[in-house]
């Protein structure tokens, strides 16, 4: 017996945060392609769990930018604010499984302990976005968490890496790239499952999402590779199904940097109104880096 090939289900989730722009476009069209290829599903998702950054005006602009480009999606749109009730439910069966902890740590808190710990450079563990939580909180006695919970004290969970890593065994995941990549689940340190202000984080809700859609090819940027081996501790945690990866290259301006707010004139809004085609949008998103295209 063979095994039956499920579908290919691709998706590309932007954040609404400010408009469309070229990395958007690049990386959405990834993913409508390796869905096309795989005569697959291609699946749009509304990353908005963030109140302070993300704004309604901006998913119906984002919308409206990728439509006018030519891109079509399934309805209906999983919007993530939605769907607290889904993270909620998934951060209880880590909480469960005794893998998680409460963490009371201001930024400021933070910060002050990787400081005083910056004496002794061996105590700070860097990870590929900076010093990783020093894990304060970590050794808090649980009727003393209990305690400061009751009292309403603001806290995050985060995951203890260490004790779920030591439930799961080692881990591999697949990358279309760069094929069999054996999973560094601590490379992030003891992520937030659940921030302060909001009972989530990008890391538990993506990875319940693309879970629950159904998604079988994650592409995204290779800006969030290390992101794929953390992801892949939660799915064995919450003994959900390993999609197939393909992180992408970025789009880069013609000084081979990453494009970012500061190359405004690649938001498609002043593209549109300087009288671009949608032809010529998707011509500079497919495929722009040094050298290839140079300023006058
Ligand atoms: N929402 C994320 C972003 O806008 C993308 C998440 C993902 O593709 O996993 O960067």
């Amino acid at each position: 017996m063979t095994e039956p090939v499920l579908p290919v289900i691709t998706r590309f989730a932007p954040s609404p945060t400010g408009f469309l722009h070229l990395g958007h476009v690049h990386s959405c069209l990834f993913a409508v392609n390796a869905a096309k290829q795989a005569g697959g599903r291609f699946l749009l998702r509304i990353e908005d769990i963030d109140p302070n950054r993300c704004r309604p005006e901006y998913e119906v602009m984002l919308k409206e930018d990728l439509a006018w480009i030519g891109f079509r999606w399934e309805e209906p749109v999983r919007r993530q604010s939605d769907h607290m009730d889904d993270y909620a439910a998934a951060l209880d069966r880590l909480a469960a499984l005794g893998v998680t902890y409460p963490c009371f740590c201001s930024r400021k808190d933070i910060a002050d302990e990787i400081a005083r710990a910056g004496n002794a450079p061996h105590l700070v563990a860097m990870g590929p976005e900076g010093p990783l939580y020093p894990g304060i909180c970590r050794h808090v006695l649980p009727d003393v968490a209990a305690a400061r919970m009751a009292a309403g004290e603001p806290h995050a969970i985060r995951l203890n890496v260490a004790q779920a890593a030591a439930l799961t065994g080692p881990l591999v995941w697949h990358d279309r790239g760069r094929g069999t990549v054996p999973a560094d689940t601590g490379l992030l340190g003891d992520i937030v499952l659940a921030r302060r202000d909001v009972r989530t984080s990008y890391h538990l809700s993506v990875t319940v999402d693309d879970a629950i859609q159904d998604v079988s090819l994650v592409t995204r940027g290779v800006d969030l590779f290390h992101a794929t081996h953390v992801h892949r501790l939660l799915q064995a945690l919450l003994s959900l199904p390993v999609p197939d990866y393909h992180h992408h290259d970025l789009l880069l301006n013609n000084r081979g940097e990453r494009l970012s707010k500061r190359d405004g004139a690649t938001g498609i809004r002043i593209l549109r109104e300087q009288g671009a085609t949608a032809e010529e949008v998707l011509l500079c998103a497919r495929g722009w880096q040094p050298g290839k295209l140079e300023t006058p």
